[in-house]
C-alpha cells in the first residue's frame, strides 16, 4: 500500500506541475459532493455535482439499474439532472471521471466527453483513477480541450478512497502492480 501511495504522489506531482493545477479550496462544494456520494447504494460511491454562480444546479451519485445491469455513472446522472445549461459551471467529482465505457455500452458517451461536450469550464477531481490505463489520462484530456482541472487537497484522499471501498481498491492496486511488473 505504502508503496503505491508513494507512486500515487509522484504521478500527481508530475500531473500538477505538467498542467498548472491548482489544488481546490472550497470546502463547502468539496463536502458537498462527498455526501453525494454517500448516498450511492453500490458498492463504489462516486459523486458529481455542477456549481454555477455558487449555487448547485445539479447532482448525481453512481447507480446501478437492477432491470439490466446497467451502471449509470454519477457524472451522466447529473448531467440527466439538469434543467438549465451547464455551460461555465464547474464541475466537483470524488473520483476522475472515465474516458472510454467499457463494450457494453459503447454508444455511451465518456464523462469525460460529456464534461467537453456539455462546455463545463472547470472540473474538480477527488482522487485519480489508481488504474494505470486511465490515471490522469482524463486530466489531460480536459485539459487538452481547454477545461480546467483542480484537484482535491490531499486532507480528503482518505475520506475519498472510504467512497471508493476495500474491494475496488484491491482490484486497482493489483492491477498497479502488474503494471509496474512489466514495466521493469
Ligand atoms: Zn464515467
Amino acid at each position: 500500500m505504502k508503496e503505491i501511495d508513494d507512486d500515487y504522489k509522484i504521478i500527481l506531482n508530475k500531473i500538477v506541475s505538467n498542467m498548472n493545477i491548482e489544488l481546490e479550496t472550497n470546502d463547502y462544494f468539496m463536502n458537498y459532493v462527498i455526501n453525494e456520494a454517500k448516498k450511492s447504494k453500490t458498492e463504489l460511491k462516486i459523486g458529481a455535482i455542477i456549481v454555477k454562480n455558487d449555487i448547485v444546479i445539479a447532482s448525481g451519485h453512481r447507480k446501478r439499474s437492477f432491470k439490466d445491469n446497467r451502471s449509470f455513472h454519477a457524472e451522466e446522472i447529473c448531467f440527466n439532472n439538469l434543467n438549465s445549461s451547464a455551460k461555465g459551471g464547474i464541475m466537483y467529482l470524488t473520483l476522475e471521471p472515465c474516458i472510454q465505457r467499457n463494450n457494453k455500452y459503447q454508444n455511451v458517451l465518456s464523462c469525460t466527453d460529456l464534461i467537453i461536450k456539455n462546455k463545463i469550464e472547470k472540473v474538480v477531481i477527488g482522487v485519480l483513477e489508481i488504474n494505470p490505463d486511465i490515471c490522469g489520462r482524463s486530466i489531460q484530456q480536459l485539459y487538452d480541450n481547454g477545461v480546467n482541472v483542480s484537484l482535491f487537497d490531499y486532507k480528503y484522499k482518505k475520506a475519498l478512497y472510504n467512497l471508493l471501498g476495500k474491494d475496488f481498491i484491491e482490484y486497482q492496486f493489483n492491477k498497479w502492480k502488474l503494471y509496474k511488473k512489466g514495466k521493469k
